[in-house]
């Protein structure tokens, strides 16, 4: 596994890192294994949030034998100081550590998130407090609008963007990711499987290997992913005619489906929570029947309240057919449920 130095940060990590999502659902022992096991074949980087329940539980208990060879990561959904100053204390003591290697605010994706945060008593005061006390090294943040990381990175208030990215989401090659890349900021790529929908792990990792100044973070939880992976890495090709034409055709027969997440067609007056939808059958096929019901739930009874006004499809980007999808997940979600 090829080492890498994450942007200004200096930290050097694994050509890949872990995405803490779906140990979520495993119990801890077998969680505790599969980390394990990365560790061991050489992943150094393992990325959680305050708000993947048991995953930082999992990953500090994992971890806490070699954790001064690790990188963790981990974010807070807050936007005020108070609330996330408790997050990254909660984190600490999660993750079994006194130090937090890269700390993010989590979801950045409107201009609104992004002024609570930077607003005096805002989340940013308190994990810069927490810098100072060296609770935390280094600050970063996620998001899913270009145009706001954009306006974040402006600042130079962080080390370190998280953004979506692979061969369907690539549109931050264009403007993002070379900005970030000028500037220094470390950058990381989460949904290297596009969440769950591109099932070619071959062809995913295959692209991402073209682009090594981002870092990817699949989510992972079995051992055979793991060594799927890191065979991947141990013996990386570059891609050929044939696997562009199955990207090509891959991209078109998901195009019209694919929700990139970045919130455009929100707020819906009627408060149907459109990007979670969305992202309910992506999120079935990685996830156990109990944590999906309910984590996406709510979002999935919002689609009751749709009146087809038709606002959100025209204000959304990529021209998603949004209420055809939106039934279309709904009635997946009744099958399930
Ligand atoms: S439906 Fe469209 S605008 Fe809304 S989050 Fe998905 S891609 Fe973005
Ligand atoms: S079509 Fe439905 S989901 Fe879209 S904005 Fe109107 S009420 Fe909301």
């Amino acid at each position: 596994m090829n080492i890498v130095k994450l942007g200004m940060t200096e930290l050097e990590i694994s050509e890949i890192g872990f995405g803490g999502i779906p140990i979520m659902p495993l119990s801890k022992n077998e969680a505790v294994s599969v980390i394990k096991y990365c560790f061991d074949l050489g992943i150094t980087f393992f990325d959680t949030a305050n708000m993947y329940t048991t995953s930082e539980e999992k990953i500090g208990t994992a971890l806490k034998t070699v954790r001064e060879k690790v990188v963790i990561a981990t974010k807070t959904s807050q936007r005020g100081a108070k609330e996330a100053a408790a997050h990254i204390d909660l984190s600490l003591q999660q993750l079994k550590t006194d130090w937090i290697d890269i700390y993010q605010l989590h979801n950045i994706s409107n201009e609104e998130a992004l002024q609570e945060i930077l607003a005096p008593h805002g989340a940013y005061e308190a994990v810069s407090k927490a810098r100072d006390a060296g609770k935390i090294r280094f600050i970063g943040f996620s998001s899913h609008s270009i145009q706001t990381a954009m306006e974040a990175l402006k600042t130079g208030l962080f080390q370190t963007l998280q953004f979506p990215f692979n061969f369907i989401e690539n549109d931050p090659e264009n403007e993002l990711f070379p900005f970030a890349c000028q500037n220094d900021v470390g950058v990381i790529g989460m949904k290297p499987l596009g969440g769950g929908l591109l099932e070619r792990a071959d062809l995913c990792f295959r692209f991402l290997q073209q682009h090594p100044h981002v870092v990817p973070i699949p989510g992972i939880r079995a051992i055979k992913e793991v060594d799927e992976i890191i065979g991947l890495y141990r013996d990386p090709k570059p891609l050929t005619e044939a696997d562009i034409k199955d990207i090509d055709s891959i991209r078109s027969a998901l195009g019209e489906k694919f929700c990139h997440r970045c919130e455009y067609c929100l707020p819906c007056e009627q408060g149907v929570q459109i990007p979670s939808v969305l992202i309910f059958r992506p999120a079935v096929k990685r996830l156990s029947r109990e944590s999906v019901t309910g984590w996406l739930g709510k979002a999935m009874e919002s689609v009751a309240e749709c009146i087809e006004c038709g606002e959100c499809e025209e204000k959304c980007p990529y021209n998603l057919p949004i209420t055809g999808l939106l039934k279309e997940n709904l009635a997946l979600y009744k099958e399930y449920a």
